[in-house]
């Protein structure tokens, strides 16, 4: 028995410390990507092999820009182009009030603003989610799983995940959403009362992800859902999700 209080004592305390202290995440960590375009201003040109994402793609003045809501964070998406060059950052925080707001010239987002105030009278200290993989790899859920370790422990800001959408005051919507799935993700969102809150999470609900253009996905969560808040990822780090969410909530 003194051996296991023993070894407890010099576990500590896993728990993150974010939002309280900064939160240094491992080297190899792949952030919010950047941008920076060549001086001349140059219009796009051709990257030197094929890109596995739509993340980088001309506006209207064929200028290059970012849609961090097609990224995949793979180490091939750091690929010169003429014209432009992509790094990834160490910043964790890039969820977005809306799906605009992701696509950036520089890399830099407006972060998700807080809800009114009305909404966070209602949600601001409990939050109960039901998450619906509607077509994804199951790699999101495996990071939203993780909320709920020790380490980053969504449940000391009042935020749960529940079974029943009867008993949820929002959807967390992960997947290209299939057609297969279509029909049971609105049910879902029509079981929620109002109000309720949409959050997408991963580059698949925001914009297909790697299932880009199949012709069996809606290539991400359909415009009758309307999103609250934009978790750019493939799969999102559990940080970047409870960034989001605490910015929503207006508690950062
Ligand atoms: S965004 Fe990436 S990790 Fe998430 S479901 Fe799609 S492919 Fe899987």
């Amino acid at each position: 028995m003194l051996d296991l209080f023993r070894t407890r004592l010099m576990q500590g305390t896993p728990t993150s410390e974010f939002p309280d202290r900064d939160v240094s995440l491992p080297a190899r960590f792949r952030g919010r990507p950047t941008l920076s375009r060549d001086d001349t201003g140059a219009a796009i040109g051709a990257p030197a092999r094929d890109l596995p994402s739509g993340l980088v793609r001309a506006d209207s003045r064929a200028l290059p820009v970012l849609d961090l809501g097609a990224c995949l964070f793979s180490p091939e998406e750091a690929t010169a182009a003429p014209g432009c060059q992509v790094a990834f950052s160490q910043d964790y925080r890039m969820a977005t009030g809306t799906r605009n707001d992701l696509i950036t010239p520089t890399g830099q987002v407006e972060l998700a603003r807080a809800l009114n105030q009305q909404m966070r009278r209602v949600f601001g200290r409990s939050l109960r989610l039901r998450s619906v993989a509607a077509g994804s790899c199951s790699g999101c859920e495996a990071e939203l799983v993780a909320l709920n370790n020790v380490v980053f422990d969504m449940a000391r800001f009042g935020i749960q995940f529940v079974a029943s959408p009867r008993h949820a005051d929002g959807i967390v919507i992960t997947g290209a959403v299939s057609r297969n799935m279509r029909a049971a993700l609105e049910c879902t969102y029509a079981a929620i009362a109002d109000p309720r809150l949409v959050i997408a999470v991963g580059a698949c609900a925001i914009s297909g992800g790697p299932f880009t253009g199949s012709p069996e996905v809606l290539n991400g969560v359909p415009d009758s859902i309307p999103v609250d808040l934009w978790v750019p990822g493939c799969p999102p780090h559990p940080l970047t999700t409870l960034d989001g969410l605490l910015r929503l909530l207006g508690r950062l």
